[in-house]
């Protein structure tokens, strides 16, 4: 049966650490993707795979847990009947870890029969990761490429849950959230950097870019090209998250994608002027959203002005 630190802090094997448990999955998060991607300029380490398989684990069974909790917290415990030592299981040993906590397998079952919560995506990818991780236990790492795609798969499907099912949970109190968000962008930014995750989530999402060539760029917070400039919308595929404001979202992709350089505002006053992103008003729908010099999927080396608000190019090849 799977531990967790819970369980080894009621063994009176604790670590001395005591993170909550939202903090603590994400923490395994960062560590996950800290080892599938390598810093600027270095190679990947084979060896890391090994630790993101473990940690990868860790993370899936605390927050798949942590989700349950929401619940109630006696969903958490391997007897439902609250027994623990000859002892009835109450919440104040609850929070102090006194506890046997179910294993993954269960969770999942009570997640989908109790919760409701159906997890989306390739849910035998987890299955994949449980063998993967008592494999690691043991032997260490021997199918590197499973590994690597199984990791990217179980990665996609947790960060979805997190957004999906936790984060917005109203039990889940501001100070918890709070707490996890600059992790949360940490991972957000990095998974762009490990090639084994982005192959996936663009074969995944490529039925959906598909259709929208002329509407298609290069999101310029993961530089990949998922970003949909519709009318009245933008969203990135890729992105863990999805709502952006259409103003920064083009004043972002002016200066990060297309490196235009921010301008001064006209000054007509002996005091300077806040620099501006290069974003013009558009003159269809009025709206400060049109790029010049911006690269659509369907014109990818022809530059056109392209309002990220009218969800279209006003020049070059694909304009009305
Ligand atoms: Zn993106
Ligand atoms: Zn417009």
């Amino acid at each position: 049966m799977a531990t967790t630190r819970a369980d080894r802090a009621a063994d009176g094997d604790g670590v001395g650490v005591n993170l909550p448990p939202l903090k603590n999955g994400v923490d395994y998060l960062v560590r996950v993707v800290r080892e599938l991607s390598p810093s600027e300029g270095q190679a990947a380490d084979p060896l890391n795979l090994k630790y993101a398989v473990l940690h990868l684990h860790a993370a899936t069974e605390v927050l798949l847990k942590y989700r349950l909790q929401l619940e109630h917290w006696t969903l958490v415990l391997r007897d439902v009947d609250r027994k623990h030592a000859g002892e009835r299981v109450t919440y104040a040993k609850f929070r102090r870890g006194q506890f046997l906590s179910c294993g993954l397998d269960e969770a999942r079952l009570r997640l989908e029969q109790v919760a409701g919560v159906q997890l989306s995506g390739e849910t035998k990818s987890i299955d994949a990761l449980v063998d993967m991780r008592n494999a690691v236990q043991h032997y260490g790492l021997a199918a590197e490429g499973r590994a690597e795609k199984t990791t990217a798969e179980v990665l996609h499907l947790l960060i979805s849950f997190l957004h999906a099912e936790v984060l917005n949970h109203p039990k889940v109190q501001p100070e918890e959230r709070e707490q996890v968000e600059e992790d949360l962008r940490y991972v957000g930014s990095s998974l762009r950097r490990i090639d084994r995750y982005v192959a996936y989530r663009l074969k995944q999402l490529e039925p959906a870019l598909a259709p929208h060539p002329d509407q298609r760029l290069t999101c310029p917070y993961c530089r990949t090209e998922s970003l949909l400039a519709m009318p009245d919308s933008v969203a990135c595929l890729f992105c863990p998250e999805s709502s952006m404001d259409i103003y920064w979202t083009a004043a972002a992709y002016a200066s990060d994608v297309l490196r235009l350089d921010w301008r001064s505002q006209p000054t007509s006053g002996p005091f300077s002027q806040p620099a501006q992103p290069p974003v013009d008003d558009c003159p269809v729908c009025g709206k400060t959203a049109l790029v010049r010099g911006a690269l659509t999927h369907s014109s990818p080396t022809t530059p056109c002005d392209f309002c990220f608000n009218c969800g279209q190019a006003l020049s070059g090849p694909a304009a009305i």
